[in-house]
């Protein structure tokens, strides 16, 4: 396999995931944070994780300490010139996302990869208008990146099927198991998952029954492995509800992907869940 130099842009929930993932593969990794305490905060997550994986027998000491040192913390964009692939992971919001790539488009070479970890932008929309469209795709790894299988691989309008076929494989190297979608709001997964987190939201509102009550009868009943609202607060509320506003927007504000006003409160009061200490649930102690 080969090993290639990977940029990650963001180190925050998603950006550390997917920087460990990339060089537990052996690839050496740029991990790129405008915020410098995110940056020291994804490297404590690295090392607290590579050492228990050590603990539970999954590596040795030299393979932990050889995959801490393949991920370099950045904190200029202009290092990632030499990256054969860049997977952006800042977060959900278009405009963002468009100056990041019109950046890379400069910065990288023609034949690099450049991907987004969007979780329901359009990616012909990101790529609009800038050089070389058909490097430009998404790459959706989901919540906590190490463990979930399964990767997202989104075909913009001008993404090339060659670099398709190029995502697909790199995917299936990193060990994950890709499934190929089509640029739509939300793709598959985010998708289905909306009138999840919609309909329980709603029940909360309408007073039948609280966060504590539905996660345990979607778990217990339902099979999940967790419940709805302590999904949005591992996810981020912040990144939840922006992916509810962009789902919505770009279906023509179908009334069923209609966002909530509770997690629009939350986010105006800086209540995000487990990144905050605070979100459905308490997390400071
Ligand atoms: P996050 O808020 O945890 O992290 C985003 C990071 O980006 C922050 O650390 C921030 O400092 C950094 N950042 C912001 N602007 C930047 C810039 N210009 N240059 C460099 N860094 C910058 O967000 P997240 O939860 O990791 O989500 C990131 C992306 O992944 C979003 O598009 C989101 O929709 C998607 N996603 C999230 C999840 C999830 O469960 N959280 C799952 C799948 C996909």
């Amino acid at each position: 396999m080969t090993a290639y130099q990977i940029g990650v842009i963001g180190a925050g929930t998603m950006g550390a995931g997917i920087a460990l993932v990339c060089a537990s593969k052996g690839h050496r990794v740029l991990l790129l944070d405008a915020d410098r305490n995110v940056l020291e905060k994804a490297q404590a997550y690295l090392q607290a994780t590579l050492t228990r994986n050590v603990e539970k027998g999954r590596m040795t000491e030299q393979e932990k300490e050889a995959t801490y040192a393949r991920v370099s913390p950045v904190e200029d964009m202009n290092r990632l010139r030499g990256c054969d692939i860049v997977i952006e992971a800042v977060p959900e919001r278009l405009a963002l996302k468009k100056s990041i790539f019109a950046s890379l488009v400069t910065i990288c070479r023609e034949d690099a990869l450049l991907l987004t970890n969007t979780s329901s932008l359009s990616i012909t929309e990101i790529a609009g208008g800038l050089k070389h469209p058909e490097r430009i795709l998404g790459l959706h790894f989901f919540n906590p990146a190490p463990v979930m299988p399964l990767v997202e691989v989104i075909r913009g309008k001008k993404s090339s099927t060659e670099n398709v076929n190029r995502v697909y494989r790199f995917a299936e190297e990193l060990g994950k198991v890709p499934v190929l979608v089509e640029d739509t709001p939300g793709f598959i997964v985010n998708r289905v998952a909306r009138p999840y987190y919609n309909e329980a939201l709603r029940i909360m509102s309408d007073r039948v029954a609280g966060p504590k009550q539905i996660d345990r009868i979607m778990k217990k009943a339902g099979g999940f492995k967790m419940g709805p609202f302590e999904l949005q607060d591992m996810i981020g509320i912040d990144i939840n509800f922006a992916t509810t506003e962009s789902v919505y927007t770009n279906f023509f504000y179908e009334g069923r992907f209609k966002p909530s006003r509770i997690q629009q409160r939350m986010v105006q009061a800086g209540s995000l869940g487990r990144k905050t200490g605070e979100g459905f649930y308490d997390y400071s102690k």
